[in-house]
Protein backbone atom coordinates (compact mmCIF):
# COMPACT_ATOMS: atom_id res chain seq x y z
CA UNK A 1 0.00 0.00 0.00
CA UNK A 2 1.31 3.68 -0.79
CA UNK A 3 2.21 6.12 2.00
CA UNK A 4 -0.32 8.21 0.79
CA UNK A 5 -2.94 4.85 1.42
CA UNK A 6 -1.59 4.11 4.62
CA UNK A 7 -1.61 7.92 6.02
CA UNK A 8 -5.54 8.05 4.86
CA UNK A 9 -6.13 5.03 6.78
CA UNK A 10 -4.12 5.15 10.06
CA UNK A 11 -2.55 8.26 10.70
CA UNK A 12 -5.24 10.86 12.20
CA UNK A 13 -4.09 14.64 11.28
CA UNK A 14 -4.13 17.67 13.80
CA UNK A 15 -6.51 20.51 13.00
CA UNK A 16 -8.21 18.54 10.06
CA UNK A 17 -11.80 18.22 8.71
CA UNK A 18 -11.91 14.58 8.20
CA UNK A 19 -14.38 14.42 5.23
CA UNK A 20 -12.66 17.11 3.31
CA UNK A 21 -9.34 15.50 4.37
CA UNK A 22 -10.21 11.82 3.51
CA UNK A 23 -11.35 13.65 -0.47
CA UNK A 24 -7.77 15.39 -0.72
CA UNK A 25 -5.45 13.33 0.97
CA UNK A 26 -2.34 13.88 2.62
CA UNK A 27 0.93 15.58 1.71
CA UNK A 28 3.43 13.26 3.01
CA UNK A 29 6.80 15.02 3.03
CA UNK A 30 10.11 12.68 2.84
CA UNK A 31 13.29 14.81 3.36
CA UNK A 32 14.20 18.31 3.57
CA UNK A 33 16.83 20.61 2.68
CA UNK A 34 17.16 24.59 3.08
CA UNK A 35 14.10 26.00 2.74
CA UNK A 36 12.63 23.18 0.77
CA UNK A 37 10.11 20.17 1.73
CA UNK A 38 10.14 17.11 -1.11
CA UNK A 39 6.89 15.18 -0.79
CA UNK A 40 6.72 11.52 -1.48
CA UNK A 41 6.58 11.96 -5.45
CA UNK A 42 9.40 13.70 -5.51
CA UNK A 43 7.64 17.62 -5.39
CA UNK A 44 9.66 20.18 -4.50
CA UNK A 45 7.84 23.42 -2.15
CA UNK A 46 9.35 26.45 -1.08
CA UNK A 47 8.08 26.14 2.66
CA UNK A 48 7.49 29.86 3.35
CA UNK A 49 5.69 28.89 7.06
CA UNK A 50 8.96 26.56 8.21
CA UNK A 51 7.15 23.89 9.27
CA UNK A 52 4.86 25.34 11.76
CA UNK A 53 6.83 28.38 12.42
CA UNK A 54 9.82 27.08 13.84
CA UNK A 55 12.63 25.70 10.59
CA UNK A 56 14.47 29.19 11.68
CA UNK A 57 17.97 27.69 11.23
CA UNK A 58 16.99 25.60 8.37
CA UNK A 59 15.81 22.18 6.85
CA UNK A 60 18.92 19.59 7.18
CA UNK A 61 21.76 20.74 9.37
CA UNK A 62 24.14 18.32 9.69
CA UNK A 63 25.56 19.50 12.75
CA UNK A 64 22.30 18.88 14.71
CA UNK A 65 22.47 15.75 13.72
CA UNK A 66 25.72 15.00 15.01
CA UNK A 67 25.10 16.17 18.15
CA UNK A 68 21.97 14.53 18.30
CA UNK A 69 24.39 11.61 17.88
CA UNK A 70 26.48 12.09 19.81
CA UNK A 71 24.44 13.46 23.30
CA UNK A 72 22.91 9.62 22.52
CA UNK A 73 25.80 7.91 22.60
CA UNK A 74 26.99 9.90 25.94
CA UNK A 75 24.06 9.93 27.58
CA UNK A 76 20.40 9.40 26.12
CA UNK A 77 18.21 9.75 28.95
CA UNK A 78 18.21 11.38 32.39
CA UNK A 79 15.08 13.35 33.77
CA UNK A 80 14.98 16.35 35.83
CA UNK A 81 13.30 15.45 38.93
CA UNK A 82 14.25 15.83 42.41
CA UNK A 83 17.53 16.63 43.12
CA UNK A 84 18.82 14.91 39.56
CA UNK A 85 19.52 16.35 36.46
CA UNK A 86 21.89 16.19 33.30
CA UNK A 87 25.31 18.12 31.61
CA UNK A 88 22.34 18.90 28.55
CA UNK A 89 19.83 21.02 30.30
CA UNK A 90 21.82 22.41 32.71
CA UNK A 91 24.41 24.40 30.13
CA UNK A 92 20.86 25.35 28.03
CA UNK A 93 19.30 26.35 31.34
CA UNK A 94 22.63 28.81 31.72
CA UNK A 95 22.32 29.65 27.60
CA UNK A 96 19.06 30.31 28.19
CA UNK A 97 19.30 32.63 31.29
CA UNK A 98 22.09 34.75 29.70
CA UNK A 99 19.84 35.11 26.55
CA UNK A 100 16.81 36.60 28.56
CA UNK A 101 16.66 39.69 29.63
CA UNK A 102 18.25 40.98 33.08
CA UNK A 103 16.29 38.84 36.47
CA UNK A 104 15.40 36.25 34.00
CA UNK A 105 17.68 33.19 35.36
CA UNK A 106 15.33 30.38 36.01
CA UNK A 107 14.67 27.79 33.81
CA UNK A 108 11.80 24.92 33.49
CA UNK A 109 12.01 22.58 30.33
CA UNK A 110 8.82 20.96 28.81
CA UNK A 111 8.05 19.32 25.39
CA UNK A 112 6.53 22.01 23.77
CA UNK A 113 4.38 25.22 23.45
CA UNK A 114 1.34 24.47 25.74
CA UNK A 115 2.79 22.93 28.32
CA UNK A 116 5.52 26.13 28.27
CA UNK A 117 2.04 28.17 28.86
CA UNK A 118 0.62 25.38 31.49
CA UNK A 119 3.67 25.84 33.21
CA UNK A 120 3.86 29.72 33.43
CA UNK A 121 -0.03 29.55 34.59
CA UNK A 122 0.97 27.07 37.48
CA UNK A 123 4.13 28.88 38.26
CA UNK A 124 1.68 32.17 38.88
CA UNK A 125 -0.59 31.12 40.80
CA UNK A 126 2.06 29.25 43.16
CA UNK A 127 3.56 32.56 43.18
CA UNK A 128 -0.07 34.37 44.37
CA UNK A 129 0.07 31.42 46.79
CA UNK A 130 3.45 32.26 48.44
CA UNK A 131 3.16 35.86 48.46
CA UNK A 132 -0.14 35.76 50.38
CA UNK A 133 -3.33 36.03 47.96
CA UNK A 134 -4.55 32.58 47.79
CA UNK A 135 -7.76 33.83 45.51
CA UNK A 136 -4.93 35.03 42.94
CA UNK A 137 -5.86 32.37 40.39
CA UNK A 138 -7.30 34.28 37.78
CA UNK A 139 -4.85 34.30 34.31
CA UNK A 140 -5.79 37.72 32.28
CA UNK A 141 -5.15 36.78 27.87
CA UNK A 142 -6.21 38.12 25.19
CA UNK A 143 -9.31 37.28 22.57
CA UNK A 144 -7.22 36.17 19.15
CA UNK A 145 -4.13 34.31 21.51
CA UNK A 146 -3.30 30.89 20.62
CA UNK A 147 -1.41 28.95 23.13
CA UNK A 148 -1.69 25.56 22.34
CA UNK A 149 -4.54 22.75 22.76
CA UNK A 150 -3.94 21.30 25.72
CA UNK A 151 -7.05 22.01 28.09
CA UNK A 152 -5.12 24.61 30.27
CA UNK A 153 -3.56 26.08 26.94
CA UNK A 154 -6.67 25.83 24.91
CA UNK A 155 -8.30 27.86 27.97
CA UNK A 156 -6.15 30.50 27.61
CA UNK A 157 -6.54 30.70 23.88
CA UNK A 158 -8.98 32.96 22.87
CA UNK A 159 -10.17 31.85 19.72
CA UNK A 160 -13.56 31.18 20.69
CA UNK A 161 -14.05 28.71 17.37
CA UNK A 162 -11.14 26.72 18.21
CA UNK A 163 -12.98 25.25 21.41
CA UNK A 164 -16.41 25.76 21.45
CA UNK A 165 -16.81 21.76 20.92
CA UNK A 166 -14.23 20.64 23.77
CA UNK A 167 -15.85 22.33 27.06
CA UNK A 168 -15.81 22.25 29.91
CA UNK A 169 -12.46 24.28 29.95
CA UNK A 170 -10.09 24.77 32.89
CA UNK A 171 -11.47 27.60 35.06
CA UNK A 172 -10.10 31.27 35.60
CA UNK A 173 -9.18 32.06 32.07
CA UNK A 174 -11.05 35.25 31.47
CA UNK A 175 -10.10 36.79 28.04
CA UNK A 176 -10.23 40.85 26.94
CA UNK A 177 -9.95 42.55 23.54
CA UNK A 178 -6.76 41.97 21.25
CA UNK A 179 -4.72 45.18 20.74
CA UNK A 180 -5.62 44.74 17.47
CA UNK A 181 -4.61 48.72 15.44
CA UNK A 182 -6.37 46.63 11.96
CA UNK A 183 -9.71 45.62 13.27
CA UNK A 184 -10.11 46.43 17.41
CA UNK A 185 -12.58 48.90 18.15
CA UNK A 186 -9.65 51.09 19.52
CA UNK A 187 -7.67 51.08 16.20
CA UNK A 188 -4.38 51.96 16.74
CA UNK A 189 -4.24 53.47 20.27
CA UNK A 190 -2.09 51.43 22.55
CA UNK A 191 -2.72 52.75 25.89
CA UNK A 192 -6.38 52.11 25.51
CA UNK A 193 -6.04 48.46 24.88
CA UNK A 194 -3.77 48.80 28.07
CA UNK A 195 -6.82 49.97 29.91
CA UNK A 196 -9.13 47.46 29.47
CA UNK A 197 -6.39 45.52 31.61
CA UNK A 198 -7.04 47.51 34.49
CA UNK A 199 -10.37 47.56 34.15
CA UNK A 200 -10.64 44.31 33.76
CA UNK A 201 -8.53 43.94 37.02
CA UNK A 202 -10.82 46.13 39.04
CA UNK A 203 -13.80 44.72 37.85
CA UNK A 204 -12.77 41.02 39.03
CA UNK A 205 -11.42 42.15 41.82
CA UNK A 206 -7.24 42.70 41.84
CA UNK A 207 -6.71 40.28 45.04
CA UNK A 208 -8.04 36.85 42.57
CA UNK A 209 -5.99 38.25 39.57
CA UNK A 210 -2.68 36.07 39.32
CA UNK A 211 -0.95 37.42 35.81
CA UNK A 212 -1.32 39.06 32.44
CA UNK A 213 -0.61 36.32 29.51
CA UNK A 214 -0.43 37.42 26.12
CA UNK A 215 1.92 36.58 23.12
CA UNK A 216 3.93 39.71 22.27
CA UNK A 217 2.43 39.57 18.23
CA UNK A 218 -0.58 37.60 18.02
CA UNK A 219 0.54 34.75 15.67
CA UNK A 220 -2.50 32.48 14.72
CA UNK A 221 -4.87 35.16 15.97
CA UNK A 222 -3.53 37.15 12.36
CA UNK A 223 -0.21 38.81 13.02
CA UNK A 224 -1.15 41.33 15.43
CA UNK A 225 1.35 43.27 16.45
CA UNK A 226 0.29 45.61 19.54
CA UNK A 227 0.19 49.54 18.93
CA UNK A 228 2.68 51.47 20.60
CA UNK A 229 2.57 52.37 24.29
CA UNK A 230 0.81 49.52 25.08
CA UNK A 231 2.90 46.84 26.50
CA UNK A 232 4.84 49.63 28.75
CA UNK A 233 1.38 50.64 29.99
CA UNK A 234 0.65 47.16 30.47
CA UNK A 235 3.78 46.71 32.75
CA UNK A 236 2.72 49.32 35.10
CA UNK A 237 -0.64 48.40 35.20
CA UNK A 238 0.83 44.86 36.29
CA UNK A 239 3.52 46.51 38.89
CA UNK A 240 0.65 48.53 40.03
CA UNK A 241 -1.80 45.21 41.14
CA UNK A 242 1.52 42.98 42.10
CA UNK A 243 0.51 40.22 39.11
CA UNK A 244 3.01 38.61 36.66
CA UNK A 245 3.31 39.64 33.06
CA UNK A 246 3.79 36.16 31.38
CA UNK A 247 4.91 36.51 27.51
CA UNK A 248 4.16 33.32 25.19
CA UNK A 249 6.99 33.94 22.75
CA UNK A 250 6.48 30.21 21.75
CA UNK A 251 6.11 31.67 18.34
CA UNK A 252 8.08 35.07 18.21
CA UNK A 253 11.46 34.37 19.76
CA UNK A 254 14.95 33.07 18.36
CA UNK A 255 14.79 35.38 15.41
CA UNK A 256 11.48 34.71 13.34
CA UNK A 257 10.34 38.95 14.86
CA UNK A 258 13.55 40.01 14.37
CA UNK A 259 15.03 39.36 17.86
CA UNK A 260 15.75 37.16 20.34
CA UNK A 261 12.84 38.13 22.15
CA UNK A 262 10.08 40.38 20.23
CA UNK A 263 9.31 41.70 23.86
CA UNK A 264 12.55 43.60 23.40
CA UNK A 265 10.89 45.35 20.77
CA UNK A 266 8.43 47.02 22.82
CA UNK A 267 10.81 47.86 25.88
CA UNK A 268 9.26 45.34 28.62
CA UNK A 269 10.68 42.76 30.80
CA UNK A 270 8.03 40.42 31.36
CA UNK A 271 8.55 37.85 34.59
CA UNK A 272 8.38 34.85 32.69
CA UNK A 273 9.13 34.26 29.19
CA UNK A 274 7.28 30.82 27.25
CA UNK A 275 9.43 29.20 24.75
CA UNK A 276 9.44 26.52 22.69
CA UNK A 277 9.47 26.17 18.16
CA UNK A 278 12.59 28.64 17.37
CA UNK A 279 14.40 27.20 20.38
CA UNK A 280 15.32 24.06 18.37
CA UNK A 281 14.39 25.02 15.19
CA UNK A 282 12.31 21.39 15.19
CA UNK A 283 15.06 19.31 15.22
CA UNK A 284 13.62 17.97 18.14
CA UNK A 285 11.24 18.75 20.97
CA UNK A 286 11.82 20.93 23.57
CA UNK A 287 10.10 24.17 25.43
CA UNK A 288 10.18 25.99 28.21
CA UNK A 289 9.67 28.93 31.07
CA UNK A 290 12.37 31.50 31.78
CA UNK A 291 11.38 32.58 34.87
CA UNK A 292 11.88 35.78 37.13
CA UNK A 293 14.59 34.63 40.11
CA UNK A 294 12.25 36.77 42.35
CA UNK A 295 9.05 34.86 41.40
CA UNK A 296 11.49 31.01 42.53
CA UNK A 297 12.63 33.03 44.90
CA UNK A 298 9.34 33.82 46.85
CA UNK A 299 7.90 29.93 46.75
CA UNK A 300 11.13 28.87 47.96
CA UNK A 301 10.67 31.60 50.66
CA UNK A 302 6.70 30.53 51.34
CA UNK A 303 8.14 26.98 51.50
CA UNK A 304 5.47 25.97 49.11
CA UNK A 305 6.36 22.77 46.89
CA UNK A 306 6.29 22.38 42.91
CA UNK A 307 4.27 19.68 41.96
CA UNK A 308 4.85 19.59 38.62
CA UNK A 309 6.88 18.20 35.59
CA UNK A 310 7.22 16.03 32.54
CA UNK A 311 9.24 12.78 32.50
CA UNK A 312 10.89 14.36 29.52
CA UNK A 313 11.71 17.83 30.67
CA UNK A 314 15.28 18.50 30.17
CA UNK A 315 15.72 15.35 28.12
CA UNK A 316 19.48 15.54 27.17
CA UNK A 317 19.41 15.15 23.75
CA UNK A 318 16.63 17.67 22.67
CA UNK A 319 18.95 20.22 25.17
CA UNK A 320 22.22 19.78 23.40
CA UNK A 321 20.27 20.18 20.18
CA UNK A 322 18.89 23.32 21.15
CA UNK A 323 21.99 24.36 22.33
CA UNK A 324 24.18 23.77 19.18
CA UNK A 325 20.67 25.29 17.51
CA UNK A 326 21.26 28.87 19.31
CA UNK A 327 25.19 28.82 18.36
CA UNK A 328 24.00 28.72 14.80
CA UNK A 329 21.00 31.36 15.47
CA UNK A 330 23.94 33.62 16.84
CA UNK A 331 27.07 32.82 14.44
CA UNK A 332 24.79 33.08 11.37
CA UNK A 333 23.12 36.63 12.81
CA UNK A 334 19.65 35.13 11.83
CA UNK A 335 17.77 37.75 14.12
CA UNK A 336 19.27 40.32 11.58
CA UNK A 337 18.42 38.63 8.35
CA UNK A 338 14.99 38.17 9.67
CA UNK A 339 14.61 41.95 9.70
CA UNK A 340 16.47 42.30 6.01
CA UNK A 341 14.40 39.76 4.63
CA UNK A 342 11.29 40.56 6.18
CA UNK A 343 12.45 44.40 4.65
CA UNK A 344 12.38 42.44 1.63
CA UNK A 345 9.57 40.57 1.63
CA UNK A 346 7.28 43.67 2.93
CA UNK A 347 8.55 45.88 0.39
CA UNK A 348 8.23 43.42 -2.72
CA UNK A 349 4.83 43.27 -2.12
CA UNK A 350 4.27 46.82 -1.45
CA UNK A 351 5.31 47.92 -4.58
CA UNK A 352 3.38 45.38 -6.38
CA UNK A 353 0.11 47.46 -5.41
CA UNK A 354 -1.94 44.07 -5.00
CA UNK A 355 -5.45 45.71 -5.04
CA UNK A 356 -6.51 42.59 -2.81
CA UNK A 357 -4.45 43.34 0.07
CA UNK A 358 -5.43 45.82 2.51
CA UNK A 359 -2.21 45.72 4.50
CA UNK A 360 1.11 44.32 4.78
CA UNK A 361 2.38 43.87 8.30
CA UNK A 362 4.99 42.13 10.23
CA UNK A 363 8.49 42.08 12.03
CA UNK A 364 11.21 40.29 10.84
CA UNK A 365 9.83 37.07 9.13
CA UNK A 366 6.81 36.89 11.17
CA UNK A 367 4.82 38.61 8.20
CA UNK A 368 1.00 38.98 7.94
CA UNK A 369 -1.10 40.28 5.07
CA UNK A 370 -5.21 41.39 5.36
CA UNK A 371 -6.78 40.14 2.13
CA UNK A 372 -9.61 42.25 1.44
CA UNK A 373 -12.25 43.03 -1.59
CA UNK A 374 -11.63 47.04 -1.51
CA UNK A 375 -8.55 48.44 0.07
CA UNK A 376 -9.98 51.75 0.97
CA UNK A 377 -12.83 50.53 3.00
CA UNK A 378 -11.11 47.07 4.07
CA UNK A 379 -14.14 45.34 2.60
CA UNK A 380 -13.62 41.48 3.71
CA UNK A 381 -15.08 38.96 1.18
CA UNK A 382 -17.87 37.25 1.90
CA UNK A 383 -18.65 33.65 1.68
CA UNK A 384 -18.10 31.01 4.33
CA UNK A 385 -14.72 30.14 3.56
CA UNK A 386 -12.17 32.70 4.16
CA UNK A 387 -9.85 34.06 1.10
CA UNK A 388 -7.11 32.95 2.47
CA UNK A 389 -7.39 29.25 2.15
CA UNK A 390 -8.10 29.95 -1.61
CA UNK A 391 -4.96 32.03 -1.66
CA UNK A 392 -2.76 29.07 0.44
CA UNK A 393 -4.04 26.30 -2.26
CA UNK A 394 -2.96 28.75 -5.68
CA UNK A 395 0.42 28.65 -3.88
CA UNK A 396 1.03 25.17 -3.34
CA UNK A 397 -0.07 24.24 -6.81
CA UNK A 398 2.86 26.76 -7.46
CA UNK A 399 5.32 24.82 -4.90
CA UNK A 400 4.94 27.18 -2.57
CA UNK A 401 3.60 26.90 1.54
CA UNK A 402 2.16 29.33 3.29
CA UNK A 403 0.39 30.09 6.42
CA UNK A 404 -2.91 31.14 7.25
CA UNK A 405 -4.94 32.44 9.98
CA UNK A 406 -7.43 29.87 10.80
CA UNK A 407 -10.30 32.58 11.66
CA UNK A 408 -9.40 35.43 9.61
CA UNK A 409 -8.65 36.49 6.08
CA UNK A 410 -4.80 36.77 7.23
CA UNK A 411 -2.25 35.25 5.58
CA UNK A 412 0.49 34.41 7.64
CA UNK A 413 4.21 34.58 5.94
CA UNK A 414 7.38 33.05 8.29
CA UNK A 415 9.69 31.05 6.38
CA UNK A 416 12.94 30.29 7.55
CA UNK A 417 15.74 32.70 8.77
CA UNK A 418 18.15 31.26 5.71
CA UNK A 419 15.69 32.52 3.62
CA UNK A 420 17.57 33.61 0.37
CA UNK A 421 17.21 37.20 -2.00
CA UNK A 422 16.07 34.98 -4.57
CA UNK A 423 13.69 32.93 -2.61
CA UNK A 424 12.09 35.91 -1.62
CA UNK A 425 11.74 36.77 -4.74
CA UNK A 426 9.95 34.14 -5.96
CA UNK A 427 7.86 33.87 -2.83
CA UNK A 428 6.69 37.67 -3.78
CA UNK A 429 5.86 36.75 -7.48
CA UNK A 430 3.68 33.80 -6.52
CA UNK A 431 1.80 35.63 -3.50
CA UNK A 432 1.03 38.48 -5.64
CA UNK A 433 -0.02 35.84 -8.74
CA UNK A 434 -2.09 33.68 -5.94
CA UNK A 435 -3.80 36.53 -4.65
CA UNK A 436 -4.71 38.41 -7.74
CA UNK A 437 -6.34 35.34 -9.20
CA UNK A 438 -8.20 34.41 -6.13
CA UNK A 439 -9.37 38.00 -5.48
CA UNK A 440 -10.74 38.36 -9.11
CA UNK A 441 -12.31 34.62 -8.62
CA UNK A 442 -14.47 35.91 -5.47
CA UNK A 443 -15.34 39.26 -6.49
N1 LIG B 1 1.94 29.52 22.01
C1 LIG B 1 2.03 30.07 20.78
C2 LIG B 1 2.18 31.55 20.67
C3 LIG B 1 2.02 29.28 19.64
O1 LIG B 1 2.08 29.85 18.43
C4 LIG B 1 1.90 27.89 19.79
C5 LIG B 1 1.88 27.01 18.61
O2 LIG B 1 1.68 27.44 17.50
C6 LIG B 1 1.80 27.35 21.08
C7 LIG B 1 1.83 28.19 22.17
C8 LIG B 1 1.63 25.87 21.30
O3 LIG B 1 2.81 25.20 21.07
P1 LIG B 1 2.83 23.61 20.90
O4 LIG B 1 2.10 23.28 19.65
O5 LIG B 1 4.29 23.28 20.86
O6 LIG B 1 2.17 23.04 22.12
Amino acid sequence: MSLHELDKQHLIHAEVHFKEFYQRGPTVITRAEGCTVYDASGKAYLDAQAGLVLVNIGYGRQELADIAAEQMRQLMYYHTYFHFSNDAAVRLAAKLAALAPEGLEKVFFTLGGAEAVESAAKLARLYQRAMGRPKGDKIICLDLAYHGNTMGALSATGLAKHKELFGPLVEGFIHIDAPDSYEGRFGADGPRYAALLEERILAEGPETVAAFLAEPILGVGGTIIPPDGYFPEVRRICDKYGILLLADEVMTGFGRAGSTWAMEQFGVVPDVICTAKGLTSGYLPLGGVIVAVRVIAAIAEAGLPFTHGFTYAGHPVACAVALKNIEIYEQERLAERSVAMGKRLMEGLNARQNPFIGEIRGRGLMVGIELVKDRTRRARFSGSTPIGFGVEAACFAEGVIIGVAPYRDTLAITPPLVITEAEIDRLVDVLDRAIRAEGERRM
